[in-house]
């Protein structure tokens, strides 16, 4: 049994476009934080480590257009579509996410790339894989693209494994800087898939995945999220992990485990403000993959999502890689704080952990 690694050249062509931000008319506009570059680093270091050789490479396929429906609106593909045939441009209602000519089909190959991980996983093809996909997923909802993302590929693929693959239930365990609220949104009414998102309290969307929205009707309970203060480093993150998210993955008893993985809740990222190190990364992977062991017969599955700093994140992904395949490279981290003493948990972090779970008590 191996780890599967999903890659695929074509993934580094998105067009994410050459302006962050707002416009301005008196700066030059920079490259997009969102890049092929950053990607390519992680790529590149996984074949420079020789952990690469060790991987068992998953195809990527597109996905078809029914599977883009399960999560996402006809009006919104056909949208899409049109965007990306007349050569590209924003396709958020709010502020910006940009697809170039061809936008639609990288976009539908990276759903397609999370689909292949989840099926080789199912397979058994590989104990668990990696999908290094682009553009991300989690923050597009059923109608509306938005945080860099175009198509839901985490929430595509869970519903693959449902629909069309015989699985019961799904946990999704979001561990980008970010609110998943492109997961919660499709999943809000849906008892099938657990989904829980570790954030950075109210920073994008704005506002957004405060602990008090746990689903409605028959999902009541099965959404959980986590915002975590600013400044909250591993102390937190594993806190969070232990107390609230493996006791949820016990009472849930998922078939499959798939983690959202973004990288910018790094210590340099950014676009977000947390503190976690490779070794941070290594040790909530470590956590994921045990429950994924107890669970459901170690299938684990995670796919790619922020991550922003171009010096750090190669190598937050290669500790989850190397935790995925039990494969210890050579390569140490230059960017571990000395002593390892960034990111204890500091009581207020610790009283929005408590904060989630007595909302979670106060369902039954
Ligand atoms: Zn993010």
């Amino acid at each position: 049994m191996s780890t599967g690694l999903v890659w695929d050249e074509r993934y580094m062509w998105h067009d994410s476009g050459n302006q962050f931000g707002p416009p301005s008319p008196w700066v030059e506009p920079t490259p997009h934080l969102e890049s092929a570059e950053g990607k390519r680093r992680i790529k590149n270091l996984l074949d420079a480590s020789g952990l690469t050789a060790r991987l068992t490479p998953i195809p990527a396929r597109a996905a078809t257009e029914a599977e883009l429906l399960r999560a996402h609106t006809p009006e919104y593909l056909s949208y899409i579509r049109e965007v990306s045939e007349r050569g590209g441009g924003n396709i958020a209602a709010r502020a910006t996410t940009h697809i170039g000519k061809n936008g639609y089909d990288i976009a539908a190959l990276a759903a397609g790339g999370a689909i292949a991980a989840v099926d080789a996983v199912i397979d058994g093809t590989v104990e668990n894989a990696y999908a290094l996909i682009r553009p991300p997923g989690h923050h597009a909802e059923p109608g509306e693209g938005k945080g860099f993302c175009v198509f839901a590929n985490g929430s595509i693929a869970a519903l693959h494994a449902i629909e069309a693959r015989g699985l019961e239930r799904v946990a999704i365990v979001d561990w980008d800087a970010h609110h998943g609220n492109g997961t919660q949104a499709i999943f809000w009414q849906d008892p099938r898939v657990l989904t829980v998102s570790l954030h950075q309290d109210g920073a994008f969307p704005p506002g957004s995945g405060p602990a008090t929205e746990v689903g409605e009707g028959d999902g009541l309970g099965c959404n959980i999220n986590i915002p975590l203060p600013g400044g909250s480093g591993e102390g937190a993150y594993i806190a969070a992990l232990e107390r609230v998210v493996v006791p949820a993955l016990r009472k849930f008893a998922p078939d499959l485990i798939i983690v959202a993985c973004g990288f910018d809740a790094g210590l340099f990222d950014p676009l977000a403000r947390m503190n976690l190190t490779s070794e941070s990364f290594r040790r909530m992977a470590q956590i994921v993959k045990l429950q994924a062991d107890d669970a459901c017969g170690g299938r684990l599955v995670m796919l790619h999502e922020g991550g922003y700093s171009l010096h750090t994140v190669p190598f937050h992904a290669l500790a989850v890689l190397e935790c995925l395949s039990g494969h210890r490279t050579q390569v140490s981290d230059p960017f571990l704080p000395p002593d390892g003493s960034i990111g204890a948990l500091e009581p207020h972090q610790a009283a929005a952990i408590d904060r989630v779970s007595d909302v979670l008590a106060s369902l039954g």
